[in-house]
């Protein structure tokens, strides 16, 4: 049901392709941070295996969100004060204006800035990669060298630019931010994850050679 992908991060991996839902993170460290909790009714898998680290949902102090779609967010809904929830304006703002009429996410607590991002004495850099939608990001921990790609990158894929405010160019640009970054695991919102260094580059290698003459 969920992975302990290193000392202080677990993986929720949704295998599951009949339901549209994507993977969640739980950073267990200075603060317990969730990443893309997904759609609400599914929000149970997470809920369960949350419940076997003895973390409730009040016990998150962070939920993050690399991006606007339901199937990332929508489960932020559950969450109640003390969590705090975050994601990044421009989505945020993008989101509202497209669907703000029937599709209601909360006002963030504050906002993802790029750049450093500090919980605690956990150092993370947040990188804007539009592309899949113009607001998405990218989470990169340098001390783990672990890298959270929401819709960007998967294992050997990579994220529609067909839905609205996608772009193939942007995508293609955004990708190139991130593929050379030091990064021993590729975190993404859908599939499998990405371990080892070799493993990264050659999942970069395929995205390049395969993906990017369509971009
Ligand atoms: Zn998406």
């Amino acid at each position: 049901m969920f992975v302990k992908v290193f000392e202080g991060l677990y993986g929720f991996i949704w295998e599951d392709y009949s339901q549209n839902n994507c993977n969640t993170y739980f950073i267990d460290s200075y603060k317990k941070v969730l990443i893309d909790p997904g759609h609400a009714h599914l929000f149970g898998h997470v809920e369960r295996g949350l419940a076997t680290l003895g973390i409730t949902p009040r016990g998150i102090d962070i939920v993050l969100a690399t991006h606007g779609h339901p199937d990332h967010i929508e489960s932020v809904l559950l969450f109640k004060e003390p969590t705090k929830f975050t994601m990044d304006r421009k989505e945020y703002d993008y989101i509202i204006d497209l669907a703000g009429g029937y599709y209601k996410i909360p006002e963030p607590d504050f906002f993802l800035q790029p750049g450093e991002l500090i919980f605690g004495d956990d150092r993370f850099e947040v990188i804007e990669t539009p592309g899949h939608t113009p607001g998405s990001v990218c989470l990169y921990w340098p001390s783990n060298k672990a890298l959270f790609t929401g819709d960007l990158v998967f294992q050997q894929g990579i994220g529609r630019t067909d839905l609205p405010g996608g772009s193939g160019p942007e995508l293609k640009k955004s990708i190139e931010k991130i593929m050379n970054l030091d990064a021993d695991y590729i975190l993404s919102g859908h599939g499998g994850i990405v371990a080892g260094k070799e493993a990264v580059r050659e999942n970069f290698r395929i995205i390049r050679d395969q993906w990017f003459r369509y971009l």
